[in-house]
């Protein structure tokens, strides 16, 4: 199969690709995820159709949503940003474009791409890890996406850690993502320097002497100049999610974890730590080999040429 369209929906905006076999995006767009969950599915479709207009032999399409899809890669379960419920994305997108497309989890899609194309790409057994506001996976074994009995594998951000702790986005409480995401960054800082505001000079600086409203790029910013609290604050989060990957290899054994999403764009600051935790956690002692931790080279293209590249398996 030669060019395809990957597509990912996300809360806020929706961007799309005309993609071929290599990975390589020769076209894409970008708008705006309409309020209304059913003129979503129009915004997607005229998306797809525009990039139709300039590689008008697109054979395939592939979307990303953002939530829970059914294992037929066909109906969208449930997309708490969107408020779809049970949305027959694929039928509804085929009769609009008149394309075969398949739906695909947006954080398995990414998860693809960096298999496909990306930091992936020289291994067989793969763990995405995406660190944004929250934490996304995704799970390649054996080469191939592991979707799981019922389409729902790779939710990683909710496995539990701490028995009654944070209340999660979820419902649930103590989820992995309430203390190794960016928002639990942004609060370690907020905690620390409002503790502290000797030790939380510089980055209280860097948000004009205010503990409560502290941001991640405060927090990056101020490690990234050697501040001792801000370092702190990155240890801390390196050490949740060193904790969680030492479970995931305990489960899944993979060759590499990839990190990726907003915060890993810190690159090694928050790389070098989750490794050093990973190995504290890490079970099996001197006689296990241990996955390689490396950082997602493709960016929100990830998305996209992982979508499109699944249009075509
Ligand atoms: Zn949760």
């Amino acid at each position: 199969m030669g060019l395809t369209i990957g597509v990912d929906v996300g809360g806020t905006k929706i961007a799309a690709g005309v993609v071929d076999e290599q990975g390589a995006i020769l076209a894409r767009t970008r708008v705006p995820t309409p309020a209304d969950p059913q003129w979503a599915v129009g915004a997607i479709a005229d998306a797809i159709k525009e990039l139709r207009g300039q590689y008008p032999d697109v054979e395939a399409v592939g979307v990303g949503a953002p939530g829970y899809v059914d294992r037929a890669r066909s109906t969208v379960l449930m997309a708490p940003n969107i408020d779809w419920e049970n949305e027959p994305l694929k039928v509804r997108i085929e009769d609009l474009v008149d394309l075969p497309t398949v739906i695909e989890n947006d954080a398995n899609s990414a998860a693809w791409g960096e298999f496909r194309f990306g930091a992936g790409a020289e291994y067989e057994d793969m763990v995405l890890i995406t660190v944004g506001t929250g934490i996304g996976g995704g799970i390649v074994l054996d080469g191939r996406l592991h979707r799981g009995a019922f389409g729902v594998a790779g939710e990683i951000g909710h496995i539990n850690m701490i028995p009654d702790g944070l209340l999660c986005g979820c419902g649930k409480h103590g989820c992995w993502e309430q203390y190794g995401s960016g928002r639990a960054l942004r609060r370690y800082g907020r905690e620390r320097a409002a503790a502290d505001p000797v030790r939380g000079k510089r980055m209280l600086e860097l948000n004009e002497g205010v503990a409560e409203t502290i941001r991640g790029v405060h927090i990056t910013q101020a490690a990234e100049e050697g501040d001792p609290l801000a370092l702190e604050c990155y240890d801390e989060l390196a050490d949740w999610l060193g904790r969680g990957l030492a479970d995931l290899a305990a489960s899944f054994d993979p060759s590499v974890f990839v990190l990726g999403g907003g915060v890993a764009d810190s690159g090694e600051l928050l790389r070098a730590p989750v490794a050093k935790s990973f190995e504290k956690y890490v079970v099996g002692g001197p006689h296990r080999p241990r996955a390689d931790i490396t950082l997602a080279t493709m960016g929100s293209e990830a998305g996209i040429a992982g979508a499109a590249d699944l249009a075509r398996v």
